[in-house]
């Protein structure tokens, strides 16, 4: 099922942790980021394309991570765009012949033997220093940093004030640094909250990769809660966060794990 958060734009949203695809209706086809996780789904969504009248024309994942990157015949084939430093990522993971075992092994049960691989990762790299999509539809700006994952990148779709966040400005996950980037996770961590907040300037809707639609306030809201996990985090300090411990959500308890291995990786 698709909802329409802004004119022209729609999310499907995942029973797998709350993944977040995103439609954008263009002139002649819409734009599809992170397309979702299990093949039913990934069809469903693209049921939901049909059913609109338009077909998808380009797609872009956020991040080179297994489950923004993943594809399905039904949407056709069209460029998947990605940052070239997530494409050079997950060109270099393919690139090993067990990362698709590896990947399918280490699914959550649920998901087990549901998740389309075959098609994972074949991602088209945007020129460098390109700004804005090059698709026809709404302006999409690409937001380029280095937080949670390699290349990551999020997207101000411009006329239509949404910003697709990727995996960051969640209300189900804390943030989930890149501990093992060369440079220093929590100065980079930070660093893209700042951009992100130059960017949301422009939004009335954030859309993260997991969790709830955000509007308004809430976006701003979201950046100040992701900065003060990031602070305690960096400060040795417990973090007082209603994703984790005693106020994590029902059914999200485990998040709290995430936050306890990120504190001991990080020494801190
Ligand atoms: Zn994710």
């Amino acid at each position: 099922m698709l909802t329409q958060v802004a004119d022209a734009t729609h999310v499907h949203t995942s029973g797998f942790v709350l993944s977040n695809a995103v439609l954008v209706e263009g002139t002649a086809g819409a734009l599809l980021v992170d397309p979702g996780v299990t093949s039913s789904e990934i069809d469903c969504l693209a049921a939901d394309v049909g059913a609109l009248g338009t077909t998808v024309v380009a797609a872009f994942s956020t991040h080179p991570d297994w489950d923004h990157v993943l594809w399905r015949p039904a949407l056709g084939d069209v460029p998947r765009y990605a940052t070239a430093r997530a494409a050079d990522t997950m060109a270099g993971v393919l690139r090993d012949p067990q990362t698709l075992v590896r990947i399918a092994d280490h699914l959550p049960p649920e998901i087990h033997g549901q998740v389309p691989l075959e098609l994972l990762g074949l991602l088209t790299p945007l020129p460098d220093a390109t700004t804005h999509l090059p698709w026809d539809g709404p302006r999409a700006r690409v937001a380029e940093h280095r937080a949670h994952a390699s290349g990551h990148a999020a997207l101000l779709v411009e006329e239509q004030g949404v910003l697709v966040a990727g995996d960051m400005l969640s209300d189900v996950f804390v943030p989930m640094l890149d501990l093992d980037s060369d440079g220093d996770p929590v100065t980079e961590y930070l660093a893209a909250l700042d951009l992100l907040e130059r960017v949301a300037a422009d939004a009335d809707v954030a859309v993260p990769g997991h969790g709830t639609v955000a509007r308004g306030p809430a976006i701003g809201a979201r950046i100040a809660l992701d900065r003060a996990y990031v602070h305690a985090l960096r400060d040795g300090e417990d973090p007082d966060d209603p994703r984790i411990g005693s106020s994590a959500p029902q059914g999200w308890e485990w998040v709290t794990g995430i936050h306890e291995w990120q504190a001991e990786r990080l020494g801190r």
